[in-house]
């Protein structure tokens, strides 16, 4: 090893070796690109890969070797035979697409390493054939040992520079890969010359200095090509990236269908434009804009329908939008538009031609298609600081113009978009309730009028929130019936009011409240028969309560469903009766276990000669088709005793109890019977639970 170094610092100028390994670490990288290249093609364009790399690889080793040879100082004339110089050229690019090749043909396991060992052995066969082309005035005495290890080093290294370049195990290999390649090509080339001692015959009086300049040249004119090459090759990559990158960002941009824009461009957009109104003293104007009834198209009249309505309305939108104007697809059926405005500028006419181009019927596959849709507008900064801001603030009036059949477009109102900001809020807040025991469950009575006893209970969910507090389920269930979650709240409500039925006093029924969106749940009777089996609660002490609304939504399923969950041996009642639109039909089409006459009802019994006779048919018919009638929202005692003398089962409602939390629902079950006289049922209640929580 001294020797080595020894040799590189006497026998060699400095500034050359520096210029020799330089020339060796640029060449090695470029190999490597190179190769990368051929790697991540196939075919006729890996080879053609290949030919460079081998190019590159072999012009810098020779290089690498030259310089160093020039570098070499020694005290007699030096001369270069010209065919064996060319030749171990052409040996070093040769054997390095060879070995490059075979490293990535996967012809076998270890072909990396195999590749490797050619690599290495092209160097070593450069090196040695071009020693042969040295010729000097003197004696040469080669140490063949130090031959023999300049050798070896040479072809480890190499094998192991494309094992780590090919196996990588961290981004660190690359770089791992390209030390290795320098090493074994500069410890060859000085291991090499280490074993080579010149005996000089004549002293030196002049160099040839012609055959010395002949190769510098040679030497700097290959060295030139590699480093051209490494450049132009690191230029085209960086530009065919930068293509490939800009193509993908406007694919992933874009939306196929309809030519505009997609949601990704529209947030980087609306942040832009924002930024652009600032900066520019203007202002900007984002619409929103929803189809109505885009499903029914896609329902009646197939996908490929509406897909053809969105590609139309794609293109006429395009079209008809002014520079400084630009429009989006961001959702199934919705878009949104952007126009830049100057500080006073209006937006009547901009949303005029809006309305043409989104409201006119449209000939898409055919046929002419209406092309209603509601429109929200909010404008920056008037309708919000930022463009998060600005996007809610415009998607709530977009919600009121959905709502509305008159106004269709509207504009962002802070006063009245208030509740609905605050409803989406409590969508958010509602997310996990469940899990975090926010929920709970409140039971209001049910009276047996005949009796005067209690004779079960409706399960009430209440839901207490840290920060809004205690949210009445009148609201919260809709939103939870909008967002799905309604799934684990309605799971959660029947499982616990089944498991604390079974710990009652009295063998009563519970009633739970079933939504729309549980009855179109294929897996429920399922779902309540494990919920039975679990708790142990008896399947004749389970009332579920439905209301015509949210059997009617999808009727035969719905109906499936019902069928089922009664075959459990669970009673089914009608809720909220006489509120839906066919009431009467409703009972035609299901055998319920029980009418609930709805509340309303029962308040007009005292100002409606109307409610009266209503209430009275409905228990009639509950007594000809042998459904016993609840009634709902008892409240004073002559409501009781005109249900009472009207022939009603049983009554629910304020003036027998309000809904009580679970313990409270306890004592009241134990209480003694009511005594069946008017307005005692109030007293004996009030007497036992002053507490008792308001509904
Ligand atoms: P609902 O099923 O008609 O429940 C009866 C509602 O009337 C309850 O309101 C109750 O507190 C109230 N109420 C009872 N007696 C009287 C009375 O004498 N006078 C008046 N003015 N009101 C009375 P609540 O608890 O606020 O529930 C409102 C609605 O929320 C329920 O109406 C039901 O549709 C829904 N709901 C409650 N809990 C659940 C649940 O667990 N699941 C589902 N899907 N819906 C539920
Ligand atoms: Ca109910
Ligand atoms: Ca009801």
């Amino acid at each position: 090893m001294l020797d080595i170094i020894a040799c590189i610092t006497l026998d060699h100028n400095a500034a050359l070796v520096a210029l020799a390994a330089g020339m060796c670490v640029v060449g090695a990288w470029i190999s490597f690109r190179l190769f990368q290249r051929a790697r991540d093609t196939e075919g006729w364009m890996r080879g053609g890969w290949l030919f460079l790399n081998g190019m590159a690889t072999g012009s810098s080793i020779w290089c690498t070797h030259f310089i160093a040879m020039l570098a070499y100082e020694t005290q007699t004339a030096v001369y270069f035979n010209a065919t064996l110089t060319i030749l171990s050229l052409f040996l070093a690019i040769v054997g390095s697409a060879l070995g490059f090749a075979l490293a990535c043909s996967g012809l076998f396991r270890l072909a990396p390493e195999a590749g490797g060992v050619v690599i290495g052995a092209a160097v070593a066969c450069m090196h040695y054939i071009g020693m042969a082309g040295y010729r000097v005035d003197g004696l040469i005495h080669w140490n063949q040992n130090y031959v023999i290890a300049s050798v070896i080093a040479s072809l480890v290294f190499s094998a192991l520079a494309l094992n780590r370049f090919m196996r990588p195990t961290t981004r660190w290999c690359r770089y791992g890969a390209t030390t290795a390649l320098v090493l074994g090509i500069v410890l060859l080339h000085f291991t090499g010359m280490t074993a080579m001692t010149v005996t000089p015959l004549r002293p030196l009086f002049s160099p040839n200095v012609d055959q010395f300049s002949a190769l510098a040249l040679a030497v700097a004119g290959v060295g030139a090509l590699v480093i051209g090459m490494g450049v132009v090759t690191a230029l085209l990559d960086l530009k065919t990236r930068a293509t490939a990158d800009a193509d993908l960002q406007r694919l992933s941009e874009f939306d196929p269908l309809t030519g505009l824009g997609n949601r990704s461009l529209f947030s980087r957009r609306l942040e832009e434009e924002c930024l652009w109104a600032d900066s520019h003293d203007g202002r900007l104007c984002l619409v929103l804009v929803n189809l109505d009834d885009f499903r029914t198209v896609n329902d009646l009249r197939g996908h490929s329908a509406g897909d053809a309505l969105l590609a139309a309305l794609g293109a006429r939108v395009g079209n008809g939008l002014r520079a400084g104007e630009v429009a989006m697809r961001i959702g199934g059926d919705e878009f949104a538009v952007m126009r830049r405005l100057s500080a006073s500028e209006k937006v009547d006419e901009f949303l005029e031609r809006l309305d043409t181009l989104f409201r006119r019927p449209l000939k898409a596959s055919g046929m002419v298609m209406p092309c209603a849709s509601g429109m929200g507008v909010a404008i920056y900064p008037d309708h919000g600081l930022s463009a998060s801001d600005l996007l809610a603030n415009a998607g709530l009036a977009l919600a009121r113009a959905k709502d509305e059949t008159l106004e269709r477009t509207c504009f962002s109102n802070s006063v009245v978009d208030q509740a609905e900001r605050h409803r989406r809020e409590l969508a958010v807040a509602l997310r996990g309730a469940v899990e975090r025991g926010e929920l709970c469950l409140f039971f209001q009575p049910q009276m047996d009028l005949a009796t005067g006893e209690f004779s079960g209970a409706e399960a009430l969910a209440r839901w207490t929130h840290p920060d809004y507090g205690s949210v009445s389920p009148a609201v919260f269930i809709p939103i939870a019936e909008e967002n799905g979650q309604i799934i684990p709240i309605g799971d959660w409500v029947l499982e616990q009011s089944c498991r604390q039925a079974v710990t009652w006093a009295k063998p009563v029924k519970v009633a739970v409240n079933l939504s729309a969106i549980q009855l179109r749940q294929r897996g429920l009777p399922e779902r309540i028969g494990e919920i039975l089996r679990e708790t142990g609660l008896d399947p004749a002490r389970l009332e579920i309560e439905v209301t015509e609304s949210s059997f009617m939504a999808d009727l035969d399923l719905s109906l499936q469903i019902l069928r089922e969950i009664q075959a459990l041996g669970v009673s089914v009642a009608l809720d909220d009766f006489g509120t839906g639109y066919s009431a009467l039909a409703s009972l035609r089409v299901y055998p319920f276990n029980r009418i609930k006459l709805d509340r309303g009802f029962t308040s007009d019994l005292a100002v409606s000669d109307e409610a009266r006779a209503i209430v009275h048919s409905v228990l009639m018919l509950g007594q000809s088709l042998g459904t016993p009638v609840l009634a709902e929202g008892v409240e004073t005692d002559e409501q009781l005793a005109f249900l009472r003398a009207a022939g009603c089962r049983s009554i629910q409602g304020f003036l027998y109890s309000r809904p009580v939390p679970a313990g409270d629902l306890q004592r009241l079950m134990l209480a003694p019977p009511a005594p069946g006289l008017l307005g005692s049922a109030r007293r004996i209640v009030s007497a036992r639970l002053p507490q008792a929580a308001n509904g």
